[in-house]
């Protein structure tokens, strides 16, 4: 190059032509420098950008979740009350169920006027006490009662006169009997009356005062005055008998007591039917 080509007006020390190629190098290292730091902020922010959306989303998910999760509590909650609703019914209805039950056996099991049992409980607890006699051979007294002339009551004083007088007559059986011994009622105005563990003796003493009771006890029953006289038939159980065999024999004796003119104790005798 000739010195007339020679740029005229540049600073003395800066010479464009000899730092041309650093110049421009820098420069594109500064460029290529400022794109990966623009390049990494792109990123991060990118990076930023998905991470808020990301977290919105989850944000949003959790709150959708939170409802969810409220709302079954809240069906839970109904469910459990209403469980318990039901559980509380169920309970109301097996002591109800229970109550009935024991009612029904109780009606099945006591004669309705006179609350002594009835024939059926009767043979019950008569043959669970024939079992200990045949294991234990105690000694088993049986009595058949029946209330004299009971017609003559109730044809004078009328049917619920009949039947009260029955009733007071069972209460009087219970109070001079043990509470071991089983009373029965076993037919209209006929009881009978099992006495455990009891000899023939002792039977027939706690006969007589059944009898003695009613014979001389005039009974005031809603104001009036009745007289009452009662029959009685005693049998011991035999070796090997049921309960119906003891039982056939205790009526023939009462049968006995009857025909010898009734408010007396007979006892049932191989004799007896001569
Ligand atoms: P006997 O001395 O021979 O036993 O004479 P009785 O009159 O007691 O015997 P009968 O068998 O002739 O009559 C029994 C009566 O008992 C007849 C019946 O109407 C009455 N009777 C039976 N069950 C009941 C009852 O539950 N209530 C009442 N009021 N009477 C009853
Ligand atoms: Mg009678
Ligand atoms: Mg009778």
């Amino acid at each position: 190059m000739s010195q007339k080509d020679e740029p005229v007006n540049k600073p003395a020390d800066f010479s464009l032509f000899f730092n041309e190629e650093r110049v421009i190098d820098e420069a594109t290292a500064i460029l290529e420098k400022l794109e990966d730091v623009a390049h990494g902020v792109r990123s991060l922010a990118e990076a930023y950008s998905q991470a808020y959306r990301e977290q919105r989303r989850m944000v949003r998910l959790s709150d959708k979740m939170q409802l969810q999760l409220q709302s079954a509590n809240h069906t839970l909650a109904d469910q459990a009350k209403e469980l318990s609703q039901l559980n509380e019914a169920l309970q109301r209805e097996v002591e109800e169920r229970e109550k009935l039950a024991q009612e029904l056996k109780m009606l099945a099991s006591v004669d309705e006027l006179t609350g002594t049992s009835n024939r059926r409980h009767f043979y019950e607890l008569a043959n669970y006490q024939l079992k200990r006699h045949q294991r234990y051979q105690m000694p088993m007294a049986l009595l058949m009662l029946d209330l004299d002339h009971f017609k003559y009551i109730n044809d004078a004083h009328g049917h619920q006169m009949g039947d009260k007088v029955l009733k007071r007559f069972a209460d009087t059986l219970l109070s001079l009997l043990r509470n071991v011994d089983i009373i029965g009622r076993i037919g209209g105005e006929e009881f009978v009356v099992l006495l455990p563990e009891c000899e023939e003796e002792d039977a027939l003493h706690k006969a007589g005062q059944i009898c003695s009771r009613f014979d001389t006890m005039s009974m005031e029953i809603d104001g009036q005055q009745l007289g009452l006289t009662i029959s009685i038939g005693i049998s011991m159980l035999q070796d090997d008998e049921t309960i119906d065999q003891v039982l056939d024999r205790s009526d023939q004796a009462l049968y006995a007591a009857k025909r010898a003119g009734r408010n007396r104790v007979c006892v049932w005798r191989p004799t007896l039917q001569e």
